[in-house]
């Protein structure tokens, strides 16, 4: 037989259920029961979110299979609650399976769609803190995310914020990418969009857009926009604002700190963290 780390699963340790919680760039994503082999878990059964690769024969590319593969291998080093936590992957069959802690209130950005009307201010505080801290650990491990938005943000059932979609994430204080890459453009700080370059710093302006998303109840930054016109306004220092809902010192540290041109100029995670913590403490 084969040797399985408690990292590794056979597809039969897994019972998928039928609610299907949404639908990826290379499958869909459904609940399932799984039973653990980890002697420091308590409980031998748990219900988790399974990230399914389609088959090979529904035109599934090696990248892709790397791609999963590279976002549990990550996954796999991260422990902290605003982190969506990994279980392991199964792939001695297909379809491959990679298995997460289960966000039963889905992604940030519908959550703020559906619910905009009953949604208080308080809340919103608690998304942004969340997940701040939530990347402040991960460049704390040397991770930078990438692709940092409130679509890629899952909410628990008790809507804890969590960062997930570690699909391009990277083990490195300093990512130089090729030109003709897909890439975020509505997100981007201006050194990515024009020298292609990928830092912590640079995390820290595509977490500015979450929080402007957040008090825009899910909206999209630069909405209707084209990539040019978006490269346009950038090149003219011309960046996002946030909704006047926003408390006012947080509104003034993003437009002073965070919606930066010169990243030396730029906070860390680390600035945004205690600016909030102080919002939150003061309650303004
Ligand atoms: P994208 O095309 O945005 O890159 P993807 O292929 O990386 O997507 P995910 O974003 O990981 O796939 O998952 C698709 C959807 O499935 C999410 O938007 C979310 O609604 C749901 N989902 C994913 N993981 C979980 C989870 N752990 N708990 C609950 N829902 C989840």
């Amino acid at each position: 037989p084969i040797h399985l780390s408690i990292w590794e699963f056979h597809h039969d340790d897994i019972e998928l259920l039928a609610k299907k919680l949404g639908e990826g760039a290379f499958g869909e994503v459904r609940v399932g029961r799984m039973t653990t082999k980890d002697p420091k878990r308590a409980v031998g059964v748990v219900d988790v979110a399974v990230k399914m690769l389609k088959n090979a024969s529904e035109s599934v590319t090696r990248d892709q299979v790397e791609e999963l593969m590279h976002e549990g291998r990550v996954m796999r080093r991260l422990d902290h609650p605003n982190v969506l936590r990994s279980y392991g992957v199964s792939v001695l069959r297909e379809p491959l399976y990679l298995m997460s802690e289960l966000c039963s209130n889905g992604a940030l950005r519908e959550y703020l769609k559906e619910n905009y009307k009953t949604i208080t201010l308080a809340d919103k505080l608690n998304f942004v803190i969340g997940s701040a801290r939530g990347v402040e650990y991960l460049h704390s491990q040397k991770l930078i995310h990438r692709d940092l938005a409130v679509r890629n943000i899952l909410l628990s059932e008790d809507k804890t914020p969590k960062i997930s979609d570690f699909g391009l994430a990277k083990l490195t204080d300093r990512y130089e990418m090729t030109e003709h890459c897909k890439i975020p453009v509505r997100y981007l700080a201006p050194e990515t969009l024009e020298l292609y370059v990928f830092t912590p710093k640079t995390d820290v302006f595509s977490f500015g857009c979450v929080i402007w998303e957040i008090y825009e109840n899910g909206q999209q930054p630069h909405d209707g926009k084209n990539a040019q016109t978006i490269r346009a306004q950038v090149k003219k220092r011309e960046f996002l604002k946030l909704s006047p809902s926003a408390p006012d010192s947080l509104r003034r540290y993003v437009s002073e700190k965070v919606f930066v041109a010169d990243p030396e100029n730029r906070c860390s995670m680390t600035g945004i963290v205690q600016c909030v913590e102080k919002v939150e403490k003061s309650g303004k």
